[in-house]
């Protein structure tokens, strides 16, 4: 049973469409709303919404940084190394420069949050079905 739905389809920043840029930096399906198109303002803010067990590649944000501010519904933070970080509307994630790490949805719920980020995404291979399991227990 999917979690959330309708609060993150009706999320105050709107889902966008479908995140076919990215995609192939994903596992599932996600949405990308760009919120900001200035080029004056060199750091990008986005909504980003991801349909449950859906989850970016781990990566690391080179030369700057990421600020995640949780929207809607449910979904996970982990860097490599550490536990997976539970998030929930109103959390904060800040990831420094060079962290490997990765975001996405829980099993069983929608989930959105806000990205500002800064500096140059290196993407890495795609979050396991094992390791996304993990985090799950
Ligand atoms: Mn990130």
């Amino acid at each position: 049973m999917s979690q959330n739905e309708q609060s993150v389809k009706n999320d105050v920043f709107g889902m966008g469409a479908k995140n076919d840029a990215y995609a192939q930096y994903f596992t599932g399906q996600s949405y990308l709303k760009n919120l900001v198109n200035d080029p004056a303002v060199n750091v990008g803010v986005g909504n980003v919404t991801f349909e449950p067990g859906c989850r970016n590649n781990w990566h690391i944000h080179h030369n700057g940084f990421q600020i995640l501010l949780v929207t809607g519904g449910a979904g996970w933070y982990q860097e490599e190394g550490q536990a997976a970080r539970k998030l929930h509307p109103g959390d904060v994630v800040v990831t420094h420069d060079g962290v490997k790490h990765w975001h996405g949805a829980t099993k069983d719920s929608w989930f959105a949050h806000i990205a500002i980020t800064a500096g140059t995404p290196e993407w890495l291979g795609p979050v396991s079905d094992a390791q996304y399991n993990a985090v799950e227990d």
